[in-house]
């Protein structure tokens, strides 16, 4: 204690030792006057003299510097801890062991730097902790497997002497410890390889090893344990550990933290850099991103370009379509086919079209170039492909449904559509096309030689006159022209309304009574093309049948309705669907205004679509069936059993009728085979509830074998041609019940 300490280092009043312990002549005054300090301990200490001991070798917080005076750390503090209490404090580092000693023995007050271990609780009192210090077991690198307390069993382990790790090492069972007076002991020691295991506190052990050059030698083989740093007092002296307590608590954070920066270095503060490094991550990041970015856009644009550049090397600038290498490299593909279907190259020139570029100018040329362009693909949406090879030459691909008939309808639609006026500069221009055709494989092998002859075959066209279309093939040139002139009368007739319709009725053979007739399509034009067999394939295939087909449509039920007002009883009128009607959606819509106009009911009007045309376009008509049969009309598939339809199929169609075809009738009655086959689509019809119609109906033997297989309408010769309207209106009214079949040998009418 103070008073104790100043009693037994006592030497004279007023004389102050060497170390600045105060010492007083009159024992007795100063003893009440620091009895007086003890009561009130801060102020009694504030005059006196505080003691404290602590390790000499442990860097950085006390440890002798090169001319022998203790530095570091704890130096400095208790000089701060002296200014904070006035009180002297007298600082001694020396070896650990000894500075322990000379606690215990009362020659220091305080000892600093000290673990609190269950050993030292007995003797010591001791303050918070204010340090967290680690320690480790350091061997040398020479040796290995040291991986905890436990392996140091039969090892020679270097302590210093006193050291928390002597007790440490005891209690996992070490007892083999050498001791020194001081770390740097150690390290000698392990040096000289006198110990080559030693324990040491991490800081001094880095300062030492590396002072001593020994931190190559030694490695840290374990963490040994953590502990913390105390100051210690003897045990009881309770009032010398309040005051050390409170003088510390005096010290601020910020005098505190300079003291850590001095000694233990600055804390590397990488938050600056860290944000630093992060803004430039992000940085990196959005120029990696941008990169990217720009990167993909610039793909994106070469891809672009390329596209464009490509696009532009097979393609024509002015109209964009297709180029010269272009055609040649798709009729190379075609042509290379092993099994390369028909096709056929029409090679297009507009007559007098140098004109239009003289007096208008060549802009005005482009423009027409470009619709013209444009009307060539609507013209003919099944081409495969069409190139501009400059100029005013066109060539048009055709690769599927190649027929000499459906190329001279494609060419004549070519043909009009091209000699429609353009409109340039506020004033029509007409212009007209001639055609040169060339077959695949009959007028060329290769993409070559068919483009050249179908270019022989425009030259023959031009040089016969403008508007003229040729084949390569002579004989197929005059096939061709005699159906350009069929289409060009067509649409005259369509225009002139010069066709007519005809009936035939059909007899319910049950009761022998006329409940139906079919509309059949004639044109009295005289000639030979005025057959329905001639002319209504190729109004097919040209199109030219849609407006034919609305025209029978609106007269047919006309005429029906008008045959009900004169008072025919109810019968229904059976009217035929072309392929190309039967798939076009409009015709709902033109059926319900039909209907609407003419005011005949709906059920006595029946649809006959052929089964072949059926099979062709499979879904599309299937579905407008199902819109037709919703306004309440009859649908009759027509010559069935040509289509090669199954049964499961018409299932599903909602039809009521079918139509057996003539060629079944033939074998009736006596070939087996027909029979059977009749028989069966009869038995199979009903069980659909359809109803079944004969026709071609041309023997009294044909329609007793029908009538006992079931049939329930003829439709033939036997009874009667179709006849004009009024006609068949004389006819029926004298046949308003027809003869048994049997009786009548001879067709009734002849017409
Ligand atoms: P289709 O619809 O199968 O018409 C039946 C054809 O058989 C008619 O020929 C008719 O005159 C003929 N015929 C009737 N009874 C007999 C007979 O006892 N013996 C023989 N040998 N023939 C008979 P048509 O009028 O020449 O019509 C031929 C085809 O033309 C029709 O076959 C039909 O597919 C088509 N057609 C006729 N009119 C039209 C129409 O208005 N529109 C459409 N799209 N096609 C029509
Ligand atoms: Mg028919
Ligand atoms: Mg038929």
């Amino acid at each position: 204690m103070l008073c104790a300490q100043a009693g037994r280092r006592g030497e004279g009043p007023g004389a102050i030792s060497d170390e600045g312990i105060v010492v007083t002549a009159r024992p007795v005054l100063w003893c009440a006057i620091l009895a007086l300090m003890l009561l009130l301990p801060s102020t009694a200490a504030a005059g006196g003299v505080l003691r404290v001991v602590g390790d000499n070798n442990y860097p950085p917080y006390l440890f002798l510097g090169p001319d022998g005076k203790p530095r570091g750390y704890v130096v400095d503090e208790w000089k701060l801890w002296e200014k904070k209490t006035g009180v002297h404090v007298e600082l001694v580092a020396t070896d650990w062991a000894d500075a322990q000693q000379r606690l215990q023995s009362g020659q220091a007050d305080v000892i600093d730097m000290i673990f609190r271990t269950p050993e030292r609780e007995a003797t010591y009192d001791f303050t918070e902790p204010f340090a967290t210090v680690h320690v480790g077991v350091y061997v040398d690198a020479g040796i290995a497997g040291i991986d905890g307390p436990e392996a140091l069993s039969g090892f020679n382990v270097g302590v210093e002497r006193g050291d928390a790790c002597v007790d440490r090492l005891h209690r996992a069972g070490v007892d083999s410890l050498h001791e020194y007076p001081g770390y740097a002991d150690i390290i000698g020691a392990a040096q000289r390889l006198d110990i080559r295991i030693f324990c040491m506190d991490e800081m001094p052990a880095a300062y030492y090893l590396y002072r001593l050059q020994g931190d190559t030698r030694f490695v840290k083989a374990f963490d040994f344990y953590t502990d913390e740093f105390r100051r210690g007092v003897r045990k009881g002296d309770t009032r010398t550990l309040a005051l050390v307590e409170r003088g510390m608590a005096m010290i601020t954070p910020a005098e505190r933290e300079a003291l850590r920066s001095k000694w233990m270095g600055q804390p590397l503060n990488f938050t600056p850099y860290m944000r630093l490094a992060g803004y430039a991550l992000l940085v990196a990041v959005g120029l990696g991103l941008a990169l990217l970015l720009w990167g993909l856009s610039l793909r994106r644009a070469v891809e672009r370009r390329t596209r464009a550049l490509e696009h532009l090397a097979h393609h024509d600038a002015l109209t964009g379509l297709p180029n010269r290498r272009m055609l040649q490299f798709r009729l190379d593909q075609l042509t290379s086919q092993a099994n390369a279907s028909p096709l056929a190259l029409l090679a297009v020139d507009l007559d007098n079209f140098k004109r239009v570029n003289e007096s208008l100018g060549h802009a005005a040329g482009d423009v027409l170039l470009q619709q013209a362009a444009k009307r060539l693909g609507e013209s003919v949406p099944e081409h495969d492909l069409i190139a501009h090879l400059g100029g005013d030459e066109f060539l048009v691909l055709l690769a599927s449904n190649v027929t000499a008939m459906s190329v001279s309808a494609a060419a004549g639609r070519i043909q009009r559509a091209l000699s429609e006026p353009y409109l340039l500069e506020g004033s029509e221009v007409m212009v007209g096309a001639s055609i040169g055709v060339g077959l695949f494989p009959v007028d060329g092998r290769d993409g070559a030689t068919l483009l050249r002859n179908a270019n022989a075959a425009l030259d023959r066209a031009k040089q016969s006159g403008p508007g003229d279309c040729r084949f390569y093939n002579r004989s197929l040139t005059d096939q061709a022209s005699a159906w350009l002139q069929l289409g060009a009368k067509l649409r005259k007739a369509i225009r002139d309304e010069a066709f007519e319709l005809h009936y035939q009725p059909q007899i319910d053979l049950r009761s022998g009574r006329v409940v139906a007739v079919e509309a059949l399509l004639r044109w009295p034009g005289g000639d030979a093309d005025a057959m329905p067999d001639q002319f209504i394939p190729y109004a097919e295939e040209t199109g030219l049948i849609e407006p034919i087909g609305e025209w029978v449509l609106a007269q047919a039920t006309r005429q029906l309705a008008g045959w009900l007002a004169d008072g025919l009883p109810p019968i229904r009128m059976s009217v035929n669907l072309s392929p190309r009607q039967a798939v076009n959606a409009q015709l709902p819509l033109y059926l319900v205004r039909v209907l609407a106009d003419s005011g005949l009911p709906p059920a006595l009007l029946e649809l006959e679509v052929a089964e072949g045309g059926l099979m062709e376009h499979g879904a599309a008509t299937a579905s407008l069936l199902q819109s037709l049969r919703r306004l309440g009309v009859d649908l009759c598939i027509d010559d069935f059993g040509t289509g090669y339809s199954s049964l499961a199929y018409l299932r599903r169609l909602p039809v009521q009728a079918i139509k057996l075809d003539p060629s079944f009738l033939a074998g009736l009655p006596d070939d087996h085979g027909s029979r059977a086959i009749v028989s069966a689509v009869i038995g199979m019809a009903h069980s659909l509830d359809m109803r079944v119609i004969a026709e071609g109906v041309e023997q009294a033997a044909q329609v007793e074998c029908l009538d006992e297989l079931g049939c329930d309408l003829v439709q033939g010769w036997l009874y009667a041609r179709a006849m004009p309207a009024d006609e068949f209106l004389a006819w029926y009214r004298a046949h308003p019940v027809c003869a048994v079949p049997a009786m009548a040998e001879q067709p009734l009418q002849g017409a």
